[in-house]
């Protein structure tokens, strides 16, 4: 059996959608694009990583389009979400998809998409359309949130050691009633 080929759109052939996740065919074209998380020097493959609207959804150019989503691995999807604003990072994507990356001391890096360099042929330049943002109800639950524990170290200490009481009990009674 040979390997299944699937083609990609070009670029011109997608438009900004009106919703948040983008279709498998805006999909495919940014996870071929980036071809790793978009963070400065992780090689996470593009095809295990979230997608990213660079501005985000809902805001002014926060467009669901190639030109504003990029891939990046949930460690770096958290590091954007949480790590950004006053203090923190922030990232401009361009029409080629580089994204410049301005670091909390103000440093800015530049970051092409992966593809720029292993298929310099390859041109899926996605500039943003020129579409109005769509305006839209923030839907619940939708963003990436921080991880938490369930239980803080200390209830999950007390909840293993209540468990093990609990067998150990069960344990002595069975004894009890088992027959001589
Ligand atoms: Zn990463």
């Amino acid at each position: 059996m040979g390997a299944s080929i699937r083609t990609i759109a070009t670029p011109e052939d997608l438009t900004a959608e009106i919703r948040y996740r983008p279709s498998i065919a805006a999909q495919r074209l940014v996870r071929a694009r980036d071809m790793t998380c978009r963070f400065l020097g992780c090689d996470h493959p593009a095809e295990y990583a979230d997608l990213d609207h660079t501005v985000p959804y809902g805001r002014p150019g926060g467009l669901t389009h190639p030109g504003n989503i990029a891939t990046l691995c949930r460690k770096h999807h958290l590091l954007k979400t949480f790590w950004v604003g006053e203090g923190g990072w922030s990232e401009l994507q361009l029409d080629d998809g580089t994204i410049v990356w301005t670091s909390p001391s103000g440093l800015k890096h530049r970051a092409p998409p992966g593809s720029r360099i292993y298929f310099p042929n390859w041109d899926p330049t996605t500039p943003l359309p020129d579409t109005p943002t769509p305006v839209t109800e923030p839907t619940p639950g939708r963003d990436l949130r921080m991880p938490t524990r369930r239980r803080t170290r200390a209830q999950q200490r007390a909840a293993t050691i209540a468990a093990e009481r609990r067998r150990n009990h069960e344990d002595r009674l069975a004894q009890c009633t088992a027959p001589f």
